[in-house]
Formats: structure tokens, C-alpha cells, sequence
């Protein structure tokens, strides 16, 4: 499809999403959320593919990704501390009992159907939740004692194949600079070449669907939005079925709050728009899902994340 017939709507004043490290003045490095990377991240890297680099003349981002990974590769020297920075000794070793070994193997070899519904301390027992393996695997993906198991069970199953590079982060890959800046603004200078409409500082707040009697077939046909000054002119557009609309629903970043050395970060509970959005697509249909499974619980769900901005090369060594 050529570019000029593509439109991209955004709540924020800049591309990227969740993608946002930036060096803001006075503040430091900023980063609400990113990507560890990984080899087999194939739709990213297919993708980055036909993006040319914006510092090699005739490089693809891959290849930037590529050379550097080869050259510099990821790897931690101490990967837990305790006390204040003392090596906490899990010296490479995942600590697993063989009951812990074989909680692994069950849910890893359950349905989706068994784990469903069920918090990961109801299938590892005390053994697996002690380990080493445990404080790599919560401190790498995130994941919580009462976090869904069926989620844990699929992320062992994506990350099989990095089991052995969990103790020393050698499993991940990074970019060279923050993610806004290596895989945001290449892709977001390419489109902009291809034509692509950008209106930033507009958040889509409906959109209204024409629902057969049988509810097969949904068609989107108008979408509302509100915009800031510099955002999209007028409040919405009617959608024709020759119209295609992708909606990232519900973001990871949404509501997030900054805090500083000495200010903690303030729980922002709402409203928020991306998942207002989609609350109001999901009462039109059942088929547009439970954003409350991911949303209504606001204590077990939030998160928390530190970047330290070092100040010159020595504390960077
Ligand atoms: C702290 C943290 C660590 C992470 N670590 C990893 C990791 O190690 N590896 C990994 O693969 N992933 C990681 N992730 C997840 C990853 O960052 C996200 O899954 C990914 O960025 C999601 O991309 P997305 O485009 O689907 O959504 P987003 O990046 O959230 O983008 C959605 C965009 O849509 C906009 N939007 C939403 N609703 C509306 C609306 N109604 N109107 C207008 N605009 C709207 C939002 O403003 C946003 O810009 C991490 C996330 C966080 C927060």
C-alpha cells in the first residue's frame, strides 16, 4: 500500500510508545518501558530489515544490530548483588531441586487449559520459588508469585532456547543507542519518506462498528477522536469497508509516572485512554476480549522501573 494512504494516530507528542528512551534536560535518561532482545525476535528483525540505518550508509538497522552484537556482546559480570552491591553467589548455577526441575517440566508440558486462571506459586512449589533460576527468570521477565501461570508457561516455551543464557544475561542483545533512537527514528524517517501522515497529540476515544445480527462480521465505520492543537484536524472519520484499521489496544506505559532520586514515582489510576478505548470496544462485542483481565487489578499489575544516568566515563567502567 503506497504510504500516502496511511494515517497514524498517537495520544503522545512522539513516535515510539512504550519504545522511549530519551535524554531529556535536567532529567536524565528516561526509559517508561524497551525490549530485551533477543536472536528470534523474527518479526522485529524481518522488519528491520528493510530499514535503512540512519548512521551506515547502505546498512539495514539488522545489520547495525548484527555487527554490534558480534562485536560487543552482551554479558553480566555479576548478575545478582545483595548488601548493597555484594556478589550475591549464584555464581551460574540454577539451584533446582529435582522437584523443582519437575514443576518445570509439568507446566511446561500442560494445556493452556490447565494453567488457565491459576497464579505461578499454584504450580511451582516451594523448591522452584527458592531457586536461582527463579530470581534470573523474575528479574529478567518481570514476573510476580501471583502472576498467571498460563503467561509463565508460554514464555518458557518462547524462551526455551535461553535457558542457558539467563545466568549471564549472554541470551540478550541490545542496541547501540536507547531504543527511541535505534529502531524508532530509522522506522519513523523511513515512513515519513514513503508519505505517511503522522498526528501526534490525538487520542482515539471510540470507534463505532456495524455488527451483523450473527456477530460474524464487524465493521469498523467511524473513528472519534480528541486532539490537541497540534493533532489531528476535526473529531473523527467515517470508515468504508475498503478501509483498514489496526488498533494497539491497551498499552504497557499507559499512565506511567516519573519519580527522581528524591520524588517517588505517583500511582496514576486513571482516566486512561488506551484502555478507556478498548473497555468501549469490548462492551460492543464479546469477541473484542476482557481488558479487565488485564487492567482491573491496578496492585498486582503495576510496575516499577529505575534507569541510572551516569554522569561521566569512570562510573560507566
Ligand atoms: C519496563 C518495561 C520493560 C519491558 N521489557 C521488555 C523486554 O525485555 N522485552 C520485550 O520484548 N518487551 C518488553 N517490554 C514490552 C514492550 O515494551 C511492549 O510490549 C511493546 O513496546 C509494545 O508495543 P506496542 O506497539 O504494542 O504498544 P505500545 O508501545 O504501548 O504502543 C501503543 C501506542 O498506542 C498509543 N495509544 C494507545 N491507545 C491510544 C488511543 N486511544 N489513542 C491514541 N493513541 C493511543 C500509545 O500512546 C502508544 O504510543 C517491556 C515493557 C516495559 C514497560
Amino acid at each position: 500500500m503506497p504510504g500516502n494512504k496511511i494515517t497514524i494516530l498517537e495520544e503522545l507528542k512522539l513516535p515510539g510508545g512504550a519504545l522511549d528512551g530519551i535524554k531529556e534536560p535536567k532529567k536524565g535518561f528516561v526509559i517508561r518501558g524497551g525490549h530485551e532482545m533477543e536472536d528470534h525476535f523474527e518479526c522485529l528483525w524481518d522488519l528491520f530489515r528493510s530499514i535503512p540505518s540512519l548512521e551506515v550508509e547502505g546498512a539495514s538497522v539488522l545489520d547495525e544490530f548484527y555487527w554490534l552484537n558480534k562485536d560487543d556482546p552482551n554479558y553480566s559480570l555479576q548478575r545478582a548483588t545483595i548488601d548493597r552491591g555484594q556478589d550475591a553467589h549464584t555464581d551460574g548455577k540454577f539451584g533446582l531441586s529435582e522437584k523443582a526441575q519437575k514443576d518445570i517440566v509439568k507446566v511446561f508440558l500442560a494445556t493452556r487449559e490447565e494453567m488457565e486462571n491459576k497464579r505461578i506459586d499454584e504450580v511451582f512449589g516451594k523448591d522452584f520459588l527458592e531457586s536461582n533460576f527463579w530470581l534470573y527468570w523474575r528479574t529478567m521477565f518481570a514476573f510476580e508469585e501471583w502472576h498467571s501461570a498460563l503467561e509463565m508457561k508460554l514464555y518458557l516455551h518462547r524462551f526455551i532456547h535461553h535457558i542457558g543464557g539467563l545466568p549471564d544475561f549472554s541470551a540478550l542483545k541490545f542496541t547501540k543507542y536507547n531504543q527511541y533512537e535505534s529502531l524508532v527514528l530509522p522506522l519513523y524517517t523511513w515512513l515519513l519518506d514513503q508519505g505517511v501522515t503522522f498526528h501526534f497529540s490525538t487520542q482515539v476515544t471510540d470507534v463505532d462498528f456495524d455488527i451483523s445480527a450473527d456477530g460474524a462480521r464487524k465493521q469498523a465505520t467511524r473513528l472519534h477522536w480528541v486532539s490537541g492543537p497540534e493533532g489531528a484536524p476535526g473529531d473523527g472519520v467515517d470508515l468504508s469497508e475498503n478501509d483498514l484499521l489496526f488498533m494497539t489496544i491497551g498499552s504497557l506505559t499507559e499512565n506511567s509516572n516519573e519519580g527522581d532520586q528524591h520524588t517517588p514515582a505517583r500511582l496514576d489510576e486513571g482516566p486512561a485512554p488506551a484502555w478507556d478505548l478498548w473497555r468501549r470496544i469490548a462492551q460492543k462485542d464479546p469477541a473484542f476480549g476482557r481488558p479487565g483481565v488485564f487492567a482491573d487489578h491496578i496492585p498486582q499489575t503495576k510496575w516499577e522501573s529505575a534507569t541510572v544516568t551516569t554522569l561521566d566515563e569512570y562510573s560507566l567502567l
